[in-house]
Order: structure tokens, then sequence, then C-alpha cells
């Protein structure tokens, strides 16, 4: 694992939530971009080295929507940039780690991503993340 990439946060309404970490951070959003397949659109600010990535759900059966009716709005995953996703899976998987999907999926921001599951890693989703 290199370092944090990300941590996302789930939100109800983007354009208050880009208000608000606008005013947090003392910066603009350098991105919105919309990832079909997990139905959810994403907001990124940079934060040095690190970014928040901003998750609002675009239809009602996302995991975004499920996640806000769960839980509400708040923390929804820590995102670790790997070297190599792969290897990676692999390494966690030996050690008992329950990944969410057997192969990674093209996500946001250019990355190849996949999830271990909240239940193995005390209740919170953990993303992997390498640059394609
Ligand atoms: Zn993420």
């Amino acid at each position: 694992m290199l370092k944090i990439e990300h941590i996302g946060i789930a939100v109800n309404d983007l354009d208050a939530a880009n208000d608000l970490y606008k005013k947090l951070l003392g910066t603009e959003h350098y991105k919105e971009e919309v990832v079909e397949i997990e139905g959810v659109t994403t907001s990124f600010f940079k934060v040095g080295d690190s970014k928040i990535e901003l998750l609002k759900a675009t239809t009602a059966n996302s995991p975004i929507a499920k996640f806000i009716e769960n839980k509400g709005e708040g923390m929804h995953h820590i995102a670790f940039e790997v070297e190599d996703i792969y290897a990676e899976m692999e390494r966690l998987k030996e050690q008992g780690f329950v990944m969410t999907k057997d192969t990674p999926s093209k996500g946001a921001d250019n990355k190849l991503v996949c999830f271990v599951h909240p239940k193995s890693a005390n209740g919170v989703l953990i993303e992997l993340c390498q640059e394609i």
C-alpha cells in the first residue's frame, strides 16, 4: 500500500456538498465524474497528496443510496493506492480478507478499483486503487 489516496463521503445533495467542501478545504473540486456501473456521481477535491471523493447516488438501488438509507450521510470508504492491484488482492485474500468482487473494475478518476468487504475490516469499506 502506497498511501491514503482518498476518502469517500456519501452525500444526498452533491451541489450543496460541493459548496460545503469548497468552504472547508478552501479549494474548488477539480472534477465531477459519473461511474455508471457503480450508480454514482463523484466529485473530487485535492488535499495535499490525498483527495476527498464525494459520492451521490444516481439511482435508487445504487450502493450509495442503500448506504445512506441505512446509515445516513457520512464517511463511506477509505481508498489506498497500490502499485499492483492484482497482487494486493491476492495478498489480502491470503490474509483472510473478503473482497466484494473477484476482479478489479474501472472506477472514477482513471483508476482500477476493488473493495474489501467492511465485515472483514472492522466495519470499514476499504478500496484499493491503482492508476491506469
Ligand atoms: Zn473511492
